[in-house]
């Protein structure tokens, strides 16, 4: 037998909530009061706020692993479109990726036009210098 306390989270209320957490079933998950599984159902100690036991769950690569990084959507797109700016073959569609994740507003055509004026000695702005530096295979081909 294994008892667990955490403290009610009602404001100013000192109680706690109490309940057993030796032999979940989880092979036997029922639906109880509050509308989706719960092991247990207990009430706080002092003020008799209604409390549910949920199952929760973590991602492992191996049970005895530790539960992963939680990560956000955000973070997630930004590495994707970063890979498929990586990984496109097409010069045009290269250009127009790497102008899309930088956040820059200039077509492909003008970073080409300006990649080539910028050869014969024309000043580019610092957005535009980064292009060139970065995508000076793929301007290479379309000049
Ligand atoms: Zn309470």
């Amino acid at each position: 037998m294994s008892i667990e306390a955490n403290k009610c989270n009602v404001p100013k209320c000192k109680g706690f909530v109490v309940f057993e957490n030796a032999d979940f079933d989880f092979n036997n998950l029922q639906v109880g009061k509050s509308n989706s599984y719960e092991f247990d159902d207990p009430k706080c100690t002092e003020c008799g706020k209604q409390y549910y036991v949920v199952p929760h769950y973590v991602v492992v690569g191996d049970p005895d692993d530790e539960p992963l990084e939680s990560a956000c959507m955000t973070a997630f797109m930004k590495r994707e479109n970063y890979r498929s700016f990586e990984e496109e073959q097409d010069p045009y569609e290269k250009i127009q990726k790497y102008i899309r994740l930088m956040g820059y507003t200039y077509s492909p055509n003008e970073v080409v036009k300006r990649y080539s004026d910028y050869k014969e000695g024309s000043y580019v702005s610092f957005t535009m210098k980064d292009c060139i530096k970065n995508l000076k295979p793929e301007l290479e081909k379309l000049i």
